[in-house]
């Protein structure tokens, strides 16, 4: 009978009881054996969990006290010289440090840096590396995992990052030639392979995702020789495993290594299985993805099992196994504690890690005919047909709203010099006009506030009239520090996402639907089940109550509609454009209603353009159209004198800076502080027509720069740009700041506006 596998397990917990644990440690509230019970629990529970969802084979060293790469790292020794003296001493303590920084007792080490898993939400830590790196087995916890399991009476599989990843996506601090290091590493790989080999595993899990990227010569190579080196030592049979895309070209390779199986994403990559089937030698094991790892819908069953039907018949079933896309980290782990949370058909529509599991049970006994799967197959399809048929899903009138989008519906009125001429007049703006991106300081107090007024403790008339006291505050603050275009301080937000989502038809909210975003911090992302739309204006009232305070322009605040798909659990019966266009058509609504409530700014932030991009190249530019198309949407419902912003928080603009130029904005705001503007180099070469705020302070840190580094700033972006281009403002919103540090910087900020206008006309 066909096996059913897992690829990792949410370690997390259903309540998010590894974050209360692994905080509970940080805060000295419990002992590192306290922390190392929890996590033991866990894992216990979830194999328990798998188990009786009909899991055959269950994932081992998935588990993590922060992250799976760092605990790559860190099990092969390559810890920076910093950390290695406490690393040696307390090892928990080093992995934190290395996780998180640590500042105590004279000690001051910063976090390794955190970048984004692949396209998930997911965060890693990245390894630091350099040409003299040595490597070796230190500790032993993947082979400490795999003897737990196995005590315990599971089969399981033991679930190791493969080396070329490894090493792609760590850092080469120097920059020299990762693969240098290869005949360093491979001998740790090798050893820890031996080692789970004795403890008596069958096969390991070796994941190598950057197969599913565009590599190149050298990376082929190192895949050979890795491999290569690995098949002579005294291994388990190795699953190379494979996710989140298609092989395409990485596939003739992934077939010839020398392994015992190959583990495919047939969610992403359905295509390449017939292929995939006529490459694969003889006696391989073919593993299949066919439940979405990445998203929260019940599978169409039917067509999974079409798939496994045709991959059994070409591998026969000793060799099919069958499996999630990809790791199950970024779903939740259990629907059913949100019985009383949502609708009974929303309900019914959804999958968590558990019930995906269960759904590869019924595919295993689907195709073993065993008894009863029928029904259950019958039940999956009336579920489908359900929610295929709902009204909650499908609104007509939404659907004519898209229909009739054409060329006009993205196009402002006029092109930027008319708009800028319009906006001149209109707004009367000194040049180096000053402004921030949009949050002020969320204190204990607003984020209790609004705790309060959740929970039902303060009325909906006290919150508000508390909210309008802070607006007040945060105005008269911005005017007596003299900036030219103020916000009202978004105090009302919880998340720049779930606060528009919470508002729009078509969405709908978890209570424990929690995903790890990294280390102990989760995020509940909103579920996008049905057509968008927007019942009410969401922004309006609070953005005029802000703009009757004052004679200074009012920035209205909206966030994008790349980046609230972005953020969500989206729908998977309609491609990801139409959604987006969807929540576009909705937002153009509110930017137009802004308009008409006498806004004359107003912000569309797109923080998460960047990282929506494909992961293979050829892919980029049609992702790229229909996300500029829709940020256009949402923008150009308006008038010519009405100015448009956007902001994103990156720091990489090189190689999408003509989707940038074409999202058509009046003026963006970016992040190039900590380059020292070298970013802007992007915008010089591409000749970007319209105005640039370059973040002049890092938000990010306490720290807080004074007037003269400021101006220095603006004056290395004046030389290389129109200075009538250039706005002020820091990189990013200003939420997690304290007011005394904003204040400074604000004051600096705007005294440094103030000395780049004076030099401007003592010059003229
Ligand atoms: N307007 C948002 C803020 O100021 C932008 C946040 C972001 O870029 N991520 O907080
Ligand atoms: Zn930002």
């Amino acid at each position: 009978m066909t096996t059913v596998t897992n690829l990792g397990f949410p370690r997390i917990g259903a309540k998010r009881e590894l974050k209360r644990a692994q905080e509970a440690y940080w805060r000295g509230e419990i002992d590192a054996a306290g922390l190392l019970d929890a996590a033991r629990e866990l894992r216990q529970r979830h194999w328990r969990l798998q188990k009786d969802a009909g899991v055959d084979i269950v994932p081992c060293n998935d588990f993590s006290l922060y992250d799976q790469v760092l605990d790559t790292a860190f099990l092969f020794d390559a810890i920076p010289d910093a950390y290695r003296d406490l690393a040696d001493k307390e090892p928990l303590t080093g992995y934190f440090a290395m996780a998180r920084g640590l500042q105590e007792n004279g000690v001051d080490l910063r976090a390794l840096e955190m970048t984004k898993w692949f396209d998930t939400n997911y965060h890693y830590l990245v390894p630091e590396l350099h040409s003299g790196q040595e490597f070796r087995l230190r500790g032993n916890k993947p082979v400490a995992e795999f003897e737990a399991a196995k005590a315990l009476g599971y089969n399981a599989r033991p679930v190791v990052l493969g080396p070329v990843s490894f090493l792609q996506l760590s850092k080469m601090v120097d920059d020299s030639n990762r693969y240098a290091l290869l005949d360093r590493l491979l001998p740790a790989y090798a050893e820890l392979l031996g080692k789970l080999r004795h403890a008596g595993a069958e096969w390991v899990q070796i994941d190598e995702p950057c197969l599913v990227l565009d590599q190149n010569d050298a990376d082929h190579a190192a895949y050979r020789k890795a491999y290569a080196a690995l098949a002579d030592a005294p291994c388990p049979r190795l699953l190379l495993t494979t996710y989140f895309g298609a092989l395409d070209d990485n596939l003739p390779l992934a077939a010839s290594l020398p392994v015992g199986g190959l583990h495919i994403d047939l969610v992403r990559g359905k295509d390449q299985l017939d292929t995939v089937l006529e490459t694969l030698p003889e006696n391989r094991v073919l593993s299949v993805g066919l439940i979405d790892g990445r998203n929260i819908w019940r599978s169409d069953l039917d067509q999974a099992l079409a798939l496994a039907k045709r991959a059994s018949a070409r591998v026969g079933t000793e060799r099919l196994w069958l499996a999630p896309s990809c790791s199950l980290l970024h779903v939740p782990v259990d629907l059913s504690h949100e019985r009383k949370s949502m609708s009974e058909d929303l309900y019914s529509w959804l999958a968590f890690a558990r019930q995906k599991l269960e759904e590869l049970a019924v595919l295993a006994g689907a195709l073993a005919g065993r008894p009863g799967t029928e029904t259950a197959l019958q039940a999956a399809r009336g579920q489908l047909q359900q929610r295929r048929d709902s009204a909650k899903v499908h609104k007509p009138a939404v659907a004519a709203r898209l229909a009739a989008i054409d060329d006009a519906t993205s196009r402002r009125q006029s092109a930027y010099p008319v708009r800028r001429a319009a906006q001149r007049s209109a707004l009367n703006l000194p040049d180096y006009p000053t402004t921030t991106i949009g949050s002020f300081p969320q204190t204990q107090e607003v984020r209790l506030a609004r705790a309060r007024n959740k929970s039902g403790k303060v009325s909906d008339a006290d919150y508000d009239a508390f909210l309008a006291a802070e607006i007040e505050k945060c105005v008269r603050f911005q005017e007596e520090i003299g900036l030219d275009v103020l916000v009202h301080g978004e105090f009302e937000r919880n998340d720049m996402v779930e606060y528009f989502g919470e508002q729009l038809d078509g969405f709908a909210f978890t209570r424990n639907g929690w995903v790890q975003s990294y280390g102990s911090r989760c995020v509940k992302p909103p579920v996008i089940y049905g057509d968008v739309s927007r019942p009410a204006a969401m922004t309006v009232p609070w953005s005029q109550y802000a703009q009757s305070l004052t004679d200074k322009p009012m920035k209205g605040m909206l966030t994008g509609p790349v980046t609230v798909l972005q953020w969500s659990f989206v729908r998977d019966d309609q491609p990801r454009a139409q959604t987006c266009r969807q929540i576009a058509l909705a937002l153009r609504d509110e930017v137009t209603d802004l308009e008409k409530a006498g806004i004359g700014v107003i912000q569309i932030d797109e923080p998460a353009i960047r990282e929506g991009l494909p992961l293979r190249r050829a892919d980029w530019p049609a992702y790229l159209d229909w996300a500029v198309e829709c940020f256009r949407i949402s923008a150009s419902g308006v008038d010519d004198r009405t100015q448009i912003h956007t902001h994103m928080c990156y720091s990489e603009f090189n190689d999408i800076i003509d989707a940038f130029a074409a999202m058509d904005a009046d003026v963006i705001s970016i992040e190039t502080s900590r380059s020292r503007m070298e970013l802007l180099d992007a915008f010089v070469q591409f000749r970007y027509p319209a105005q640039i705020g370059p973040g002049v302070y890092d938000i990010h840190s306490p720290r807080v720069p004074d007037a003269g580094e400021m101006a220095d700033l603006l004056r290395k972006a004046s030389a290389v740009l129109d200075p009538r281009q250039l706005w002020v403002n820091p990189d990013c919103g200003l939420k997690t700041r304290g007011w005394p540090e904003t204040r400074a910087a604000l004051e600096a900020m705007v005294g440094a506006a103030r000395e780049l206008r004076a030099a401007a006309t003592g010059t003229a």
